[in-house]
């Protein structure tokens, strides 16, 4: 028999922080930028974090830019 649930809501729009807070990802923004890094450093697919298209490639290149000037690790070790 298959259940089926029927009672599931549907799953809730995440909302683009960026898009809400009207603000770009920028590389200086570090408390910004360590809400979307998992706890080993690696940055959060948009699908975890909700981010939008536009804003997710923002954040990826701003992440990698601090990464290299030395304000967000590169890799954390647990
Ligand atoms: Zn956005």
């Amino acid at each position: 028999m298959v259940k089926t649930n029927v009672n599931l809501k549907p799953a809730k729009k995440k909302v683009c922080g960026f898009c809400e807070g009207k603000k770009d990802p920028i590389y200086t923004d570090i408390a910004s930028l360590k809400k979307y890094t998992s706890g080993r450093g690696k940055i959060v697919p948009k699908l975890r974090s909700g981010v939008c298209s536009k804003h997710q490639r923002g954040l990826a290149r701003e992440v990698k830019r601090a990464r290299f000037l030395a304000l967000l690790p590169f890799t954390l070790r647990v």
